[in-house]
C-alpha cells in the first residue's frame, strides 16, 4: 500500500492567539483532509507577522508535505499579510494577477448589485487582494471577496484560503476539488465508532492495547463522553488507504473488538460509521 499523502495547516491571525476567535478552521480542514485519506502531520497557530509566518513556511516547505494550507490574512486590510509571507518564503515578488483581479472585480460588482457594498469601484484596498505571489493561481471565492491562492513548490501544493469559515469552505468545495484529486488520488478514509456502557476507561486499556498491536494499520482511540444515562466510552477505529483494503481490514478489526468486548462483559451498545470528506 502506498504511503498516505501528507498535509500541514497554518491558521493565521492575531485574534486566534488572543483567544478572541476560536480556531475552528483547523478542525474543519483536518476532517476534510483525513476524509480524503490524507494525513495531517502538523497544524500551527500563528500571528499576523509576515516574517514569522514566512520563516515557518520555509521550514514547512523543507519538510515537504504534499499539501500546505493556510487560512486567514487574505483580506483588504493592512494586517492581512499572508500572501506577503508566502512570497517572502518562496523568494518571489507579489504582483497583480489578472485572474485574481477579475474575481475581485466580479465579486464587488455582485455585492454592489445586491446592495451589500456602496460602490463596485476597485479601490487600492480592494486591488490589494489581487496581488499574488508571482506564479500563483487565483481560486474563485463565491462567498466573500478575497480569492484563494494556489501555487506549487517542489512536491508541495501551497493553498492560501481566507479566514472567514464560510469563505474558506466555499473555496475548498468549489475551486479545489481537481487539485485535491490530483494530490490525494483514490485515497479513502473510513471510521467506525463503538459506544460501550462502561464508566471506567482503564478497564478498556489492556483490551485496546492488545487490539492495537493486532491491527497496526488501524488507528484506535477511546474517549469518555457524557450521556443522559451517565458516562460511556466511545471507541473510534479509523483507517485510510485503498478503498477495498480499508473496508475489509476495518470490518475485521471492528468485528474482533466487538467479540472481545462481549466476552469481557462489555457489550457494544451502538456504532456509527463515517467515510470520506464532509463538505
Ligand atoms: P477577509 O476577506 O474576510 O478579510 P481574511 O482572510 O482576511 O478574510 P481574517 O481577517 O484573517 O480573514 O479573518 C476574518 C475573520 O474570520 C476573523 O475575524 C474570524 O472571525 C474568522 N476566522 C479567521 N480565522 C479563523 C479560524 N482559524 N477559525 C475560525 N474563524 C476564523
Amino acid at each position: 500500500m502506498s504511503e498516505p499523502r501528507t498535509a500541514e495547516i497554518f491558521a493565521i491571525g492575531n485574534e486566534l492567539l488572543l483567544g478572541i476567535v476560536q480556531d475552528t478552521n483547523t478542525h474543519w480542514l483536518c476532517r476534510q483532509i483525513a476524509g480524503l485519506g490524507g494525513r495531517v502531520r502538523r497544524a500551527t497557530l500563528l500571528p499576523d507577522d509576515p516574517s514569522l509566518v514566512g520563516a515557518e513556511l520555509r521550514r514547512a516547505l523543507e519538510r515537504g508535505p504534499d499539501l500546505l494550507v493556510t487560512t486567514g490574512g487574505l483580506g483588504p486590510t493592512p494586517d492581512d499579510r499572508t500572501l506577503e509571507a508566502i512570497a517572502q518564503a518562496l523568494g518571489v515578488p507579489l504582483e497583480e494577477s489578472g485572474e485574481a483581479l477579475q474575481i475581485v472585480e466580479r465579486r464587488y460588482r455582485e455585492l454592489f448589485e445586491q446592495g451589500r457594498v456602496d460602490s463596485p469601484e476597485l479601490t487600492d484596498a480592494r486591488r490589494k487582494m489581487a496581488r499574488l505571489p508571482k506564479g500563483a493561481r487565483a481560486l474563485d471565492n463565491r462567498v466573500g471577496t478575497a480569492p484563494g491562492v494556489l501555487l506549487r513548490r517542489g512536491r508541495t501544493t501551497v493553498v492560501a484560503l481566507p479566514g472567514v469559515p464560510s469563505e474558506m469552505r466555499a473555496i475548498w468545495a468549489h475551486a479545489l476539488p481537481p487539485h485535491l484529486e490530483r494530490i490525494f488520488g483514490q485515497g479513502f478514509y473510513l471510521e467506525r465508532t463503538l459506544v460501550v456502557a462502561v464508566n471506567d476507561e482503564s478497564l478498556l486499556a489492556p483490551i485496546l492495547r492488545e487490539h492495537q498491536s493486532a491491527w497496526p494499520q488501524v488507528y484506535i482511540k477511546s474517549r469518555p463522553q457524557s450521556f443522559a444515562e451517565g458516562f460511556k466510552i466511545l471507541i473510534t477505529l479509523a483507517m485510510s488507504g485503498e478503498r477495498s483494503a480499508v473496508e475489509a481490514t476495518l470490518a475485521r478489526a471492528v468485528h474482533g473488538l466487538r467479540e472481545r468486548l462481549r466476552r469481557e462483559g462489555l457489550p457494544v451498545e451502538e456504532s456509527h460509521a463515517r467515510d470520506g470528506g464532509t463538505v
